[in-house]
């Protein structure tokens, strides 16, 4: 078979199956070749490893993870692609697609079911309009997984990755360093795709803990902190938290007080640790 990532090959394809890319479902499919490999290596696909992919397109990455990793589950809901798969995968028995949305797939059941005796990773180029809840389901779900390691648009993979407590910060970074140490990996320009998006990408990896990095009380206290203080990034914590969880400012003063935070702090300047003091606090008063 020619090489699938070569344009050629791919525009082939697309052309033999009548394919036409859906601006809605995100599909802007990597054509430069030396992407992929470098994913699936960087990602850790190997020998006793699974990887779940999430929108494989016409299967450019899922060739070089299933070169590569014992086996690959790959989940694409766009069910025209699922024949062009078929074909362009032919040549590999570790692959499985399923056709399904990813936010709607129950992950527990497909872990145990396919990837028995097998460390676990994600590796995937997302459909970039549901990065955050892909991700976000991917961590809260506490699924027994190594690493997911994502190609987003690089403003996405900029603020997953920022430093705590630095102005690119947002409620995702936060949350993501809860369950996981992210790093950017390398960068993508626009023109490895097709269709060109007007944005350029990043692939970042995050490593997940095998516990939280910090210890609270209540996990939902500290994510309805983190939401609400980034709600109005440009408020005080004391005006924004008493704004928007329902609490008087003297509370929420006398809960900055204990948990040794400024009555002048902005969320923007805060450690995963000060979010996890302050949940504490809060949910002191709760009792
Ligand atoms: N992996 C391919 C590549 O790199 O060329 C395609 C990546 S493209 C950015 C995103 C893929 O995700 C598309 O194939 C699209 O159909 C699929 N997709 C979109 N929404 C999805 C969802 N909710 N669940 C699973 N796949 C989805």
């Amino acid at each position: 078979m020619k090489k699938l990532s070569d344009i050629g090959t791919i525009k082939e394809i697309l052309t033999k199956y009548g394919f036409s890319f859906s601006k809605s479902l995100g599909q802007n499919f990597l054509v430069n070749p030396s992407v992929c490999p470098k994913m699936a290596e960087m990602g850790g696909a190997e020998k006793g490893v699974g990887v779940i992919e999430i929108g494989p397109g016409i299967g450019v990455l899922t060739y070089e993870l299933a070169k590569r990793a014992n086996k690959v589950v790959a989940i694409e809901l766009d069910k025209r692609l699922i024949p062009v798969l078929n074909e362009t995968l032919e040549e590999f028995d570790n692959v499985k697609i399923i056709n399904a949305d990813v936010l709607k797939t129950d992950l527990h059941k497909l872990i145990e079911e396919e990837f028995q005796g097998l460390d676990v990773i994600v590796c995937a180029n997302l459909p970039y309009y549901i990065t955050s809840p892909v991700i976000m389901k991917l961590l809260e779900e506490k699924l027994p997984i190594k690493s997911i390691t994502v190609m987003v648009q690089k403003e996405a993979a900029d603020r997953l990755c920022a430093d705590l407590g630095t102005r690119q910060t947002g409620a995702v970074t936060v949350a993501v360093n809860y369950y996981a140490k992210a790093e950017m990996l390398f960068k993508v320009s626009s023109g490895s795709f097709m269709p060109q998006p007007k944005v350029d990408s990043a692939v970042i990896k995050l490593d997940v803990y095998s516990k939280p990095a910090v210890e609270t009380y209540s996990e939902e206290m500290l994510f309805k902190v983190i939401k609400a203080a980034f709600a109005q990034r440009r408020k005080t914590l004391l005006n924004t938290l008493s704004n928007s969880m329902q609490y008087s400012k003297s509370d929420i003063s006398e809960v900055l007080n204990n948990a040794k935070i400024s009555q002048n702090a902005r969320a923007e300047q805060l450690k995963l640790e000060d979010f996890a003091a302050i949940a504490n606090e809060l949910s002191k008063l709760e009792k």
